[in-house]
């Protein structure tokens, strides 16, 4: 993982998630120690896509600080041009909790989100989109970006 520039360092010291605005995750706000673990993991399952011989993009569903679903891109190995990362991590986590509404999940994904996969989390329910390994709070999904 790259370290953190100066600027995100002094963001991340003025309150991290405590000074986010929006609806806060299931079992309060995630801590940075949190955030960089479970985007660590996202970017493991990244590397596991690359070796599959598929898109470079992994991402992961986290209630509580817990991981509930993990997504590796699929798109080229099923093939199924829906299998992003993004999506996969989201019906993991939707088969693991047993439920389609992930209210108080985030969803941490190694690259800025596609308007499909930020749709789908915007369906699900979730609160929070952190993406890319600088960390980059996206905020509550939403249906456009355009
Ligand atoms: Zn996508």
């Amino acid at each position: 993982m790259t370290s953190l520039t100066r600027r995100q360092l002094m963001r991340l010291a003025g309150g991290g998630a405590l000074a986010l605005s929006g609806p806060t995750p299931e079992g309060g706000a995630t801590s940075t120690a949190d955030r960089a673990r479970l985007m660590a993991r996202a970017v493991e399952l990244r590397r596991i896509a690359v070796e599959r011989g598929d898109q470079a993009f992994g991402a992961v569903v986290a209630r509580g600080g817990q991981v509930v679903g993990e997504g590796i891109s699929a798109v080229l190995t099923t093939p199924d041009p829906t299998a992003h990362g993004e999506v996969q991590a989201i019906r993991d986590a939707a088969r693991r909790l047993g439920t389609p509404r992930l209210s108080g999940c985030e969803l941490y994904t190694t690259f800025r989100p596609c308007p499909m996969c930020e749709a789908a989390a915007y369906w699900a329910g979730i609160v929070r989109v952190y993406h890319g390994e600088a960390m980059t709070d996206a905020g509550e999904p939403r249906l456009s970006r355009c």
